[in-house]
């Protein structure tokens, strides 16, 4: 298994060099809100809306205190975004409450904020503090079943399968180079099998070659 997970590693990142997370920030603060936002909707779109969003309200202090309204307004162009806005205001507030108005750099403190669960922690951990972690989103937890490095169905079970199996120097690494397999060949209707690097090592038996 050691090899193949070499080998499946290696192939993904002459494939996708480039990988890496497609959301924008600049700071702890700023990745926090942006992935809480990405749930259920694109990048892009989070993108788009987190440059007006960050310039409007920079810090945790000021997206604290904003009225929620201007909030709701400014997230919009997402799903769900009377619920996000109430969201990130309120986890704004938890991070200057509790924790001085920084984002804490542990996966144990960072999930006590309401509604942070770990995939999210482990975005933040691995993307904006560069702590070995691996995010399991819809992306990297479907690669994982299909190429066979996990049986779980639960993304805490694959996150945990997975880091059992990848040395802890590659988590963050495996986590965009899956996600990318996952987001633009091993889609999740149809997986593009023929024009994926990693037929051969891949356990699917429904693949679409
Ligand atoms: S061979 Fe097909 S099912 Fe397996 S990882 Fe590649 S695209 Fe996905």
């Amino acid at each position: 298994m050691e090899e193949r997970i070499e080998a499946i590693l290696h192939r993904l990142e002459e494939r996708f060099p480039d990988a890496r997370l497609l959301l924008e920030f600049r700071n702890p603060f700023e990745l926090l809100i942006a992935t809480i936002l990405a749930a259920q909707a694109r990048d892009e779109k989070v993108n788009e809306v987190t440059r007006e969003l960050f310039v409007a309200f920079p810090t945790p202090q000021a997206l604290a205190e904003a009225p929620e309204e201007e909030v709701a307004k400014l997230v919009q162009p997402l799903n769900y975004a009377r619920k996000k806005a109430a969201f990130i205001k309120k986890v704004s507030q938890e991070l200057v409450a509790r924790f001085g108005g920084e984002v804490p750099a542990s996966l144990e403190e960072l999930v006590q904020l309401e509604g942070v669960g770990r995939k999210t922690a482990n975005v933040v951990l691995a993307n904006a503090f560069g702590i070995p972690a691996i995010p399991v989103d819809t992306h990297v937890g479907r690669v994982a079943q299909r190429i066979g490095l996990t049986r779980a169905q639960n993304p805490d079970r694959i996150e945990e399968d997975l880091r059992t199996l990848i040395p802890q120097n590659q988590w963050i690494r495996a986590s965009h180079l899956l996600g990318f397999l996952g987001r633009f060949i091993c889609q999740a209707k149809r997986p593009s099998c023929h024009a994926c690097p990693i037929t051969d090592l891949c356990a699917y038996p429904e693949k679409t070659l």
